[in-house]
């Protein structure tokens, strides 16, 4: 297997798609906008980040671009090896491995909940850079100031549309990862998904 970011820019190019921080620029832009009516995270605990509500899935596009935009390209062995234990400690904290029975046909679509290995406590909050943050948690903000998250919601309008414009060439985009790198998932738990990635490319 490629390299990540020539297997990304490969991706790209063959299915004329645009860059991480395109498709989610107009997410980006309200964060910016309800920022500037000092609408933010910066005193809540992260609610939405832990295991309080987070049980974000993402798609193998994202996975790909959450390791590109940590720059794993540059990690020494060191480094990778305590991302990888990170991931794998919030799988095993968390029992993301373990299915659950509901009694309920189709369960797999059940989601467990986690603290993100990505989420730094207090007002760091994310530690992901917004070009390649999961749509879904950059769609995901605060209606009003300092709340602390009793008030938030997904901008389903800005994810609609966003999904209007980039779901095609996206679906033709993950169905190439899953066939290229032998996955049977269409979504899936962040650390799962990067470790699965991990696993099957170059760094
Ligand atoms: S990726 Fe960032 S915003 Fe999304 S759940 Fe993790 S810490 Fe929170
Ligand atoms: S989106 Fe809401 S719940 Fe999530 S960190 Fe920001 S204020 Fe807290």
């Amino acid at each position: 297997m490629n390299h990540l970011s020539s297997y990304l820019n490969s991706i790209y190019a063959d299915n004329h798609l645009p860059s991480s921080l395109e498709r989610r620029q107009e997410l980006v832009r309200e964060m910016q906008v309800l920022e500037g009516k000092t609408i933010h995270c910066f005193t809540c605990p992260g609610t939405c980040c832990t295991q309080a509500a987070n049980s974000m899935l993402i798609t193998p596009i994202e996975a790909l671009e959450i390791l590109a935009g940590l720059k794993i390209e540059k990690f020494n062995n060191e480094e990778l090896q305590s991302l990888k234990d990170r991931l794998n400690e919030t799988i095993k904290n968390y029992r993301l491995n373990v299915e659950i029975y509901t009694g309920k046909k189709n369960a797999s679509g059940f989601r467990k909940t986690y603290t993100c290995p990505f989420f730094n406590n207090g007002a760091l909050g994310c530690s992901l850079s917004r070009s390649s943050k999961p749509y879904g948690c950059l769609g995901f903000n605060p209606q009003i100031s300092d709340d602390n998250g009793m008030s938030c919601s997904s901008n389903t309008s800005l994810l609609e549309n966003r999904e209007h414009i980039f779901s095609a060439a996206e679906e033709t985009v993950n169905n190439q990862i899953r066939k290229d790198l032998n996955f049977h998932w269409m979504k899936q738990n962040i650390p799962q998904a990067l470790l699965d990635v991990l696993e099957k490319i170059k760094n």
